[in-house]
């Protein structure tokens, strides 16, 4: 542990990134774990092309693997060969950091055990097999010249016919919400392809020859695309009130606990992490009730209040609520505001922002649609340079009424909620700094609950440095988006655990939620897509409070709040649990350095 001992000379000056360890690294022991990665990263990309492309290494991106039983059978070997490899190094010997990254490589592969022999989506869902964001991420790729990304594109245009062929062989019953999912995307998908690609060849210097040829395939791909889709549709949707057409959404409790552990990959299980959001949710309505409280009068002036607690809570929400932008500024308001949470940060001291990086504000492309409101599109740890998107699903489709309903769930104080958290200083500035970390492996295998929570915790940290000022509004419409991550998990566990209906759900998120509607149906849409995703916003962030908690007790004066979120950031986007592991050990290290230095008195 050497090279931790380096830095803690130097605590207090500069943040204890990972260079000085990655320098001393495990070769030292005799173990040459670095190179190890290295290969195993280089075999791995070769094997999934597709999620090299979408993590910005573009070496593979005229591949498209066929998803048949051969596919299967080489990514189980894979999984075997390389764990045994892995199985070689002796564990107590690597550093603390290449311990992280040793167990990220074993989840993961064991992972594909699970995944391929056990969860099968492939067989249930059929919006799995959409090849619209895979090509779009190849077409976007702004480092290959435009000639080689079609180069590349042809290869893989070729494969597409019978990718899709092997779709309809390997869907066996889907689940209804997944078909309709897979069907509403695949016309998105269709425009990249007829439309993306196709303005792309244009502008090239490619000959009429090479043209010519492309766009045949591109026609090609569309009947495919559309062959798909009209299998869905005749095998399955048509067939709708047949009982025996679908599986039930639900995968079931043993599934649910293995992808709960598998994806989550927190210190706690599911039950645990359930009961937690359970409790947290008691304590927001009592927060949020004596809010209402206080502003009662602002609002309604001396009429009674109702009796109830939920309805006292729900009314006021209503008239805060009623403070939203126009539907046909949301896009410009949410530009506007991205500057602004810069300079809190700044003036905050919360935590150093890298401004070279920029944050491209666009409409959600077509083939991501229907999933979520807004979200961010990161470049990988290949292509830190490039645009990072924050993508905002315009209100176009939206009546009147349904319109009114989103803006009120997005009014003025939750705008900028969301702002914090997929903008700055959440999602975007997180994933800055994963790119930044000096481990590709924690970057590539980014463990969702630690994104997420990043995120989550990102709201609450802002509003504990003031954001908002004295605005009692602020404050309440922040347990109410709060309420909704602890919400995200009671759901999910409910309907996967628990039973839940949509009376359930409807009964939480609205009811005790105050979701509007809108909001409330998006979202029981959503948690019967997903399965363990909607816990991850309260699992890491829980997890996060907790360490911050367990930090600032033992260092006491100690602590300071900035240099706890650089270092946390430092990690990458390893779980939660590894990265305690890591800071408590480094300050257990620096404390007995320090006792060192102080003893040599006579
Ligand atoms: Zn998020």
């Amino acid at each position: 542990m050497k090279e931790l001992v380096y830095c803690i000379f130097f605590i207090g000056l500069l943040a204890c990134g990972g260079q000085q360890e990655k320098v001393t690294n495990s070769i030292a022991e005799g173990q040459d774990f670095e190179k190890f990665k290295s290969e195993f990263i280089d075999s791995m990309w070769n094997m999934n092309p597709i999620s090299a492309s979408f993590q910005g290494m573009h070496d593979f991106d005229e591949k498209l693997p066929i998803p048949n039983e051969a596919r299967s059978q080489s990514e189980l070997n894979f999984a075997e060969v390389w764990l045994n490899k892995l199985g070689a190094f002796d564990y107590s010997q690597l550093t603390d950091y290449d311990k992280i990254d040793y167990h990220l490589i074993e989840d993961d592969l064991k992972n594909t055990f699970f995944y391929l022999n056990d969860f099968k989506s492939g067989e249930w869902n059929p919006s799995s097999y959409n090849l619209g964001g895979i090509f779009f991420q190849v077409i976007n790729f702004q480092k290959h010249s435009i000639e080689k990304r079609l180069e590349d594109l042809s290869e893989k245009l070729n494969h597409v016919e019978a990718y899709y062929a092997q779709a309809k062989i390997n869907i066996n019953r889907p689940t209804e919400v997944h078909t309709n999912l897979a069907i509403q995307q695949l016309d998105g998908s269709k425009t990249i392809f007829n439309k993306t690609l196709l303005d792309s060849l244009n502008a090239s210097s490619k000959d009429e020859k090479f043209k010519q040829a492309f766009t045949d395939k591109v026609d090609k791909a569309i009947v495919a695309i559309d062959d798909y889709k009209n299998f869905l549709q005749v095998n399955y949707i048509n067939k709708l009130a047949d009982s025996a057409t679908f599986i039930s959404f639900r995968i079931g409790k043993d599934l649910y606990s293995k992808k709960f552990d598998a994806e989550i990959q927190s210190a706690y299980s599911a039950n645990e992490v359930f009961e937690a959001a359970v409790e947290e949710k008691g304590d927001l309505h009592e927060k949020m009730f004596r809010l209402s409280d206080m502003l009662w009068e602002k609002y309604f002036g001396d009429v009674e209040k109702p009796g109830g607690r939920f309805d006292q809570i729900q009314m006021v929400i209503n008239e805060v609520a009623k403070s939203h932008v126009h539907r046909d500024s949301f896009m410009t308001s949410i530009r506007q505001q991205i500057p602004e949470l810069v300079a809190f940060v700044n003036e905050n001291d919360l935590i150093t922002l890298d401004t070279k990086k920029p944050l491209v504000v666009r409409e959600t492309p077509e083939y991501m649609r229907g999933f979520t409101g807004a979200s961010i599109s990161t470049p990988g740890p290949y292509d830190a340079d490039a645009e990072t998107y924050y993508n905002v699903t315009p209100l176009d489709h939206y009546n009147p009424e349904e319109a009114e309903s989103y803006l009120k769930e997005y009014n003025n104080y939750t705008f900028q909620i969301l702002n914090i958290h997929e903008a700055i200083p959440g999602h975007y500035t997180q994933l800055v700094f994963s790119n930044q970390s000096h481990s590709l492996i924690k970057s590539i295998m980014g463990n969702g609950a630690m994104i997420e929570g990043w995120a989550v915790y990102a709201e609450r940290m802002m509003l504990e440095a003031g954001y908002g000022g004295d605005q009692l509004e602020m404050g309440l419409m922040y347990y109410k988006w709060n309420l909704r991550t602890v919400c995200n998990t009671i759901l999910d566990y409910g309907i996967q655990m628990l039973d839940y209906t949509e009376a359930d759900a409807m009964q939480l998120l609205m009811r005790e939620a105050f979701q509007e509607k809108s909001e409330a149906e998006g979202k029981w849409r959503r948690a019967r897509l997903s399965q363990v995703q909607l816990c991850s916003y309260f699992s890491g962030y829980y997890e996060i409070m907790q360490l911050r908690e367990e930090l600032q007790e033992k260092m006491s004066e100690e602590f300071d709040l900035k240099k706890f979120h650089e270092e946390f950031l430092s990690y990458g986007s390893a779980p939660v649990k590894y990265i305690r592991k890591l800071m408590l050990r480094k300050l257990e290290l620096s404390r007995n350095q320090l006792q060192i230095v102080l003893q040599p008195l006579p």
